[in-house]
């Protein structure tokens, strides 16, 4: 009798598992994503050029100056007009948000889980505009739009999941043995006050939204500065939390340079907590000048990466090679958990290259609203520029296997692109080995063995997320060697990149982060809080 051949069951179409985006998901989207994408891209595009307004105490704030936001997709594209917000505006909004700060705390956690929740509805509900918008202001393609709005909406619901599995955190403790009395102990997590939320403009909806999520869930009330390449997401943001009905002051949301409306923000003494996410220098600018005030404040700080990725000898080549790709090169190498370099033992360094390669030639490159497009521009002028000393200095440093250089023809003339870029045969001392760059720039070296590669994974200041790929028994090598907070190991979807809240928390080590507590994990909302141990003794 002929054997069974062994069918996957079909199931009816209701009863399939609807579809969620992740970032490990997004390949492979149902046909009506990209419809309900096309369509709200066209909407948004009608309406480009808008002046927006900054939001504090619950209504709308002017600053005398504004700003123009271009397209880094085309420069010509006028998006909006925004507030140039000083020192003054910051000062306003912290006001605001310690007016606010009384009632919101008071408020029974309950009550705030419900207004995050709806929080987290609308930006779901919105999410294919809010995408558009974030495609055409960073220059993502569109599911990685789609899913860093996703990301936010998830982060926030996450959050409110573990209120309600931590009852609040309010906890009973033990009861001490007193004659005659009744000893009550109770562990309560109690909010700061005033929490300023800083982001930077590769993900600026989940690292707003994130953040912002967490800490008026814990009863904070917040202030939030975008960055200056990002307003309109940050404006989107603000738009979805005050539509959700959270009371006037409780968010307060401003623009202008890290340089005077920030600079006010992180030395105000009004400001309880901050949650910061960009670069190292920044970083490190924020945590020294908080640490500054008259007591100790919590300053999460979450800085750049230098990710690398090792592939030994028993990899998958294909599945290794497709990961470096996309973790090297998603959002143009804009990510801060961007795989940078790649240490592969040197038996199968020639087949590993010569796969991506294969990859890169086939890459689609231009309008990353477009469908086919993978890659779209670097987000700014600045970006473009270090893209272009980058490279001439790697050239003399070593060889470029690929890209290299700026693309200008045709319809990319107006925006920044840039070549996705593998180099080789650079030595082992040179600082770009260690330093972030923060653009579509891979480097790849050959290693004797996988102590040697992990001893160089291990040689940056910078802890962020790592890769590899290998056999199992290398793999929990691997896990208990790299100094990362977040590591993936023979992932085709992504090498170094694409963690998801309540899948992989995310969060580095070093230099990378303040807390080693990671966003969208077990331990994230109690950084917002602080402990008050109440004891209550009455007589028997
Ligand atoms: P920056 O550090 O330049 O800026 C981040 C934010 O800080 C912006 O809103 C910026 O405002 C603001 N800022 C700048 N100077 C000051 C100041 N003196 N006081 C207060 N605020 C200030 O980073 P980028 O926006 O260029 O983002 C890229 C960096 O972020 C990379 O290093 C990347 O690795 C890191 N990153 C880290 C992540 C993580 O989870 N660890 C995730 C994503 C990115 P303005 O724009 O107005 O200057």
């Amino acid at each position: 009798m002929p054997a069974k051949s062994k069918r996957a069951k079909k199931v009816a179409p209701s009863k399939r598992a609807p579809f969620h985006l992740t970032y490990a998901t997004m390949f492979d989207p149902p046909e009506e994503l990209h419809r309900s994408f096309e369509t709200a891209l066209a909407k948004v595009k009608q309406g480009l050029g808008r002046e927006y307004p900054m939001y504090i105490n619950g209504a709308e704030a002017s600053a005398a100056e504004k700003f123009d936001d271009r397209s880094p997709i085309d420069t010509d594209w006028l998006l909006g007009r925004f507030q140039k917000g000083g020192a003054a505006d910051a000062k306003a909004a912290i006001a605001a948000a310690r007016a606010a700060f009384p009632a919101w705390s008071a408020l029974p956690w309950q009550r705030r889980v419900r207004y995050l929740r709806a929080a987290s509805a609308l930006i779901s509900r919105r999410v294919f505009e809010f995408a558009a918008v974030t495609a055409l202001e960073v220059g993502k393609n569109r599911m990685e739009a789609l899913g860093d709005v996703q990301e936010a909406a998830d982060l926030i619901a996450y959050y409110c999941d573990q209120m309600e599995a931590h009852d609040g955190y309010v906890t009973a403790m033990g009861r001490d043995p007193l004659k005659g009395f009744t000893a009550s102990n109770t562990s309560v997590l109690r909010p700061y006050g005033v929490w300023v939320v800083i982001s930077p403009w590769n993900f600026p909806v989940a690292l707003s939204g994130g953040p912002s999520g967490a800490a008026l869930l814990a009863g904070n009330t917040l202030v939030m500065k975008p960055a200056t390449d990002t307003p309109w997401v940050g404006q989107f943001l603000a738009r979805c939390l005050l539509d959700a009905g959270l009371p006037k002051g409780v968010v307060n949301f401003v623009t202008g340079p890290g340089s005077t409306l920030g600079e006010e923000l992180i030395t105000n003494p009004g400001v309880d907590g901050i949650t910061f996410t960009g670069s190292f220098d920044v970083g490190m600018h924020i945590i020294r000048g908080f640490a500054g005030g008259k007591w100790p404040r919590p300053c999460i700080a979450e800085m750049g990466g230098k990710n690398a990725v090792i592939v030994s000898r028993h990899a998958d080549l294909d599945q290794a090679a497709l990961g470096c790709y996309r973790s090297a090169y998603g959002l143009q190498g804009q990510k801060c958990s961007a795989a940078s370099r790649i240490f592969v033992e040197r038996a199968v360094k020639d087949q590993l290259t010569a796969r991506m390669l294969a990859l890169l030639e086939r890459t689609n490159i231009g309008d990353p609203t477009i469908r086919e497009n993978w890659l779209g521009p670097v987000a700014n002028a600045a970006g473009a520029r270090s893209y272009e000393s980058y490279c001439a200095e790697l050239r003399q440093a070593g060889t470029i296997l690929f890209g290299g250089r700026r693309l200008t023809q045709g319809a990319l003339a107006k925006g920044y692109f840039c070549a996705p870029t593998l180099v080789d045969n650079v030595p082992a001392a040179h600082r770009l080995w260690r330093e972030e760059m923060f653009l579509p720039i891979t480097m790849i070296a050959g290693v004797d063995s996988l102590e040697d590669a992990m001893r160089r994974a291990n040689d940056a200041d910078y802890g962020l997320t790592g890769g590899f790929y290998g056999n199992r028994r290398e793999a929990e090598w691997y896990f208990d060697h790299i100094q990362a907070g977040t590591v993936y190991a023979n992932r085709p979807q992504g090498a170094t990149t694409g963690a998801w809240p309540g899948l992989q928390p995310f969060g580095g080590w070093k230099g990378s982060g303040s807390t080693g507590k990671s966003a969208g994990g077990l331990f994230y909302l109690p950084q917002f809080m602080r402990e008050q141990s109440r004891t209550l003794i009455s007589e028997k």
